[in-house]
Parts: C-alpha cells; structure tokens; sequence
C-alpha cells in the first residue's frame, strides 16, 4: 500500500510542489507550523531514518544538500531549521521518511 506521500509523489493528492529531481521532491506542508515550512521527502519509500542503511547514504546526503539549495531558492537565507521526526512517539505521523524545512521566523530553542 502506498503512503500518504507517495501519493502526493504520483500526483494522486494535491500538494504545492516548489522542488524535484530524480531522488527527492519538496512541498509545502498542509499545516504549516511556520510562514515557510516544506517537506522534503525521498522518492524511496523509507519509513524513518533509522530505516535507512549503509546503501542510504548518498540519497541522506543529498536530501540535506538539497535542503540547503531549497531554503536558499525559497528566500530563507541562512536561518531556518531541519527536523526529522522518527517514530510515532516522536511526533512522526506520516511512516516515509521526510524532512521539515521551517522557517521564515525566529526560531526558539528547545524545540519540544
Ligand atoms: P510528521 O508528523 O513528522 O510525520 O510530519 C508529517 C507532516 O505531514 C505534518 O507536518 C503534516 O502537516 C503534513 N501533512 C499531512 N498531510 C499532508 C498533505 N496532504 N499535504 C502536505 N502535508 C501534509
């Protein structure tokens, strides 16, 4: 069965893509907790980061590269925050790895 998200990657759910290539994608978050927050989510259907294995490693370093260049394409500058939520209990909702890009605020700390 697909996940919320790899609907959203087929089309098959709206969302407002602002990012793709061959590996990933990115779109703003329905329920934005931010005046920028987007998800940038891995084609691959990992449920969480710690999914991931050794043969992970590039696509984990191009989603982090790539979060950089969307932040930078959406006008965040240099101030914005990356969150991966893993597991339920952590706040994860959706089980395909994503990231959130927020920002376009200032940010507290601690987050939770
Ligand atoms: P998480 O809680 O880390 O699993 O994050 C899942 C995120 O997906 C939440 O911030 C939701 O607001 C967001 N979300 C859920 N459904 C949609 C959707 N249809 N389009 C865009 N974002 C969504």
């Amino acid at each position: 069965m697909k996940t919320l998200f790899e609907k959203i990657i087929a089309r098959e759910i709206p969302a407002t893509f602002v990012y793709e290539d061959e590996l990933c994608v990115a779109f703003r978050d329905i329920n934005p907790c931010a005046p920028m927050h987007l998800l940038l989510v891995p084609r691959k259907p990992l449920v969480q980061l710690s999914s991931a294995t050794a043969e992970d490693q590039a696509l984990l370093g191009h989603l982090m590269l790539t979060a950089t260049k969307v932040a930078a394409q959406e006008g965040l500058g240099e101030a914005y925050r990356l969150v991966v939520n893993n597991g339920a209990a952590a706040g994860m909702s959706v089980p395909h790895l994503h990231l959130h890009l927020i920002g376009g605020r200032p940010l507290k700390w601690p987050p939770a």
